[in-house]
């Protein structure tokens, strides 16, 4: 069994009580590796230890902190299948989704922000004839980077490269579901020559580990990706001691079809959207709201390309679905099944675990589930299920679209198909979430704000927007 460590100071190192939590092959049910219980002494060592390493850090010329990153990202594509294998077997999903989204992802987010970092300037304003002001741009410092379980490495890197081409010096903290990847990581960034201190990693739970991230005197800023719940502890916590907070939390997404649509585009992209990774995705679309007049001729072209997806060991080819990440996350998502049965609603597909044979016969695989007959007000309506389920519901006006689509505590993404172009203005404008994709979902520019309204976050990343974060601005002004 493999044994994960901690990355403190540039080293591999045990946690300091010794103590030990396991890992497990959600496609197997099985312990594969040992992972670090770290608690605040561990993330005290790391801080130390990213405070310490900040001056050499900051001061560096950015090309050189961009050749650093650069050559993490190159180390990444070099061992893309062992990473990609690894993700595949920490979360459940389809190795051939880790391979092409996953990991390249990873190396990208290493690139964009490590070319970014170059591009970093500053403003100046010209004040009459009296003064000149111009902004200076301070990376923040020590900065705390903690990441959930559904697109690990993916999510791990997004906040960790603009930190550190910003300047600041990072402790980070994967879920304790997925931190085979962040691991290897680590050794990559032994292997690119990343200066000791720069980049710590710790792992363990949330409530030990994490919560000590967070209160750490010396981390000055939280960059966190996970549930709108865990979003809520770290705000109080950290809003007391005034620390940045970028939160980018859960969703409950709608897709909003139209009865002028470009039809077979529309299904087979909201099947992919309900579904890939196992709809554990944050950004997948989950409330599927279809015109009246296509209602049926929809629902019926959605679950025929719906069944013949297929749910298999994730290491095979061809597998669409893999397992979820855990036991009790499968046991959460079959609940909300029974819920929706309980308000009213049909399982019109799926509905069920799957129970595989042979290496995955332990594994916690379900069918992709599709249900109708509910009111949007519903609590399956309302409540982020993070798995392969998605409701379908008709809509008889634009008017109403948007209400339904608005009636929810969330406003992370949504999609819009039509093929009026007046229409698809229309309703971005007045549909509350923080990215709308038209025709098309999950198509990502790494330089756009990336982030939710309501209590799907606060605070945007990508692009200048994650630099922004941060960085410290100060005005300076003078007299002329
Ligand atoms: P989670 O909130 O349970 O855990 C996320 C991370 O926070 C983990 O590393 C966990 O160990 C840590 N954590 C838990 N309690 C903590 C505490 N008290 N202090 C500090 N850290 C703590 O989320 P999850 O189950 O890993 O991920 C699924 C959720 O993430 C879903 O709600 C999903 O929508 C959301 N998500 C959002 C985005 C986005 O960009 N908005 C992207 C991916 C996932």
């Amino acid at each position: 069994m493999e044994r994960i460590l901690n990355y403190i100071n540039g080293r591999l190192t045990e946690p300091a009580s010794g103590k030990f939590i396991h890992s497990i092959d959600p496609s197997t049910g099985q312990n594969y590796a040992e992972v670090p219980d770290s608690g605040s002494s561990d993330v005290h060592l790391a801080a130390e230890a990213a405070g310490s390493a900040l001056t050499l850090w900051s001061t560096l010329p950015a090309m050189s902190r961009c050749r650093i990153m650069e050559k993490i990202a190159d180390l990444i594509d070099e061992n893309l299948e062992a990473l990609a294998k690894a993700e595949s077997t920490d979360n459940g999903k389809p190795l051939s989704l880790a391979r092409v989204m996953d990991i390249p992802r990873a190396s990208e987010n290493f690139r964009f922000f490590a070319t970014a970092g170059v591009h970093l300037a500053s403003e100046a304003h010209q004040t009459g004839k009296d003064a000149i002001n111009y902004t200076h741009k301070s990376p923040v410092g020590v900065v705390g980077c903690i990441s959930p379980w559904n697109l690990p490495l993916y999510l791990f890197t997004w906040k960790i490269a603009p930190a550190l081409a910003a300047g600041c010096t990072v402790v980070a903290k994967p879920s304790e579901l997925t931190p085979m990847t962040a691991f290897l990581l680590s050794k990559l960034c032994m292997q690119a020559g990343l200066p000791p201190g720069v980049l710590n990693i710790v792992h363990g739970t949330g409530a030990s580990s994490g919560q000590a991230i967070v209160e750490h005197p010396q981390i000055k800023a939280i960059s966190f990706t996970g549930g709108t719940t865990t979003g809520k502890k770290i705000a109080a916590t950290a809003a007391p001691l005034f620390k940045k907070l970028s939160l980018e939390l859960g969703g409950k997404n709608p897709n909003i079809i139209f009865a002028d649509c470009d039809f077979e585009q529309a299904v087979a992209t909201s099947v992919r959207s309900a579904f890939t990774n196992q709809g554990e995705i944050c950004l997948c679309g989950s409330r599927i709201l279809v015109a009246r007049s296509i209602y049926q001729k929809f629902l019926d072209a959605f679950i025929t390309r719906v069944q013949e997806l297929k749910v298999g060991d994730p290491l095979e080819e061809g597998t669409n679905l893999g397992a979820l990440v855990s036991k009790a996350h499968l046991e959460k998502v079959l609940g909300y099944v029974n819920l929706a049965k309980q308000e009213g609603g049909t399982v019109v597909s799926g509905g069920h675990a799957v129970q595989l044979t042979g290496r995955c016969a332990g594994g916690y695989f379900m069918e992709p589930t599709v249900i109708t007959g509910l009111s949007n007000s519903c609590r399956t309506n309302q409540e982020e299920i993070f798995g392969p389920v998605v409701t379908i519901m008709p809509f008889d006006s634009e008017e109403e679209a948007i209400q339904y689509a608005n009636d929810s505590t969330y406003g992370l993404a949504a999609t819009i198909w039509t093929e009026n172009l007046k229409k698809a203005h229309r309703v971005a404008a007045e549909v509350k979430c923080g990215i709308i994709w038209v025709n098309c979902w999950l198509l990502r520019d790494l330089r756009t704000p990336f982030g939710g309204m309501n209590q799907s976050g606060v605070g945007r990343e990508g692009g200048w927007e994650a630099l922004r974060f941060f960085t410290e601005q100060k005005n300076i002004c003078i007299r002329l």
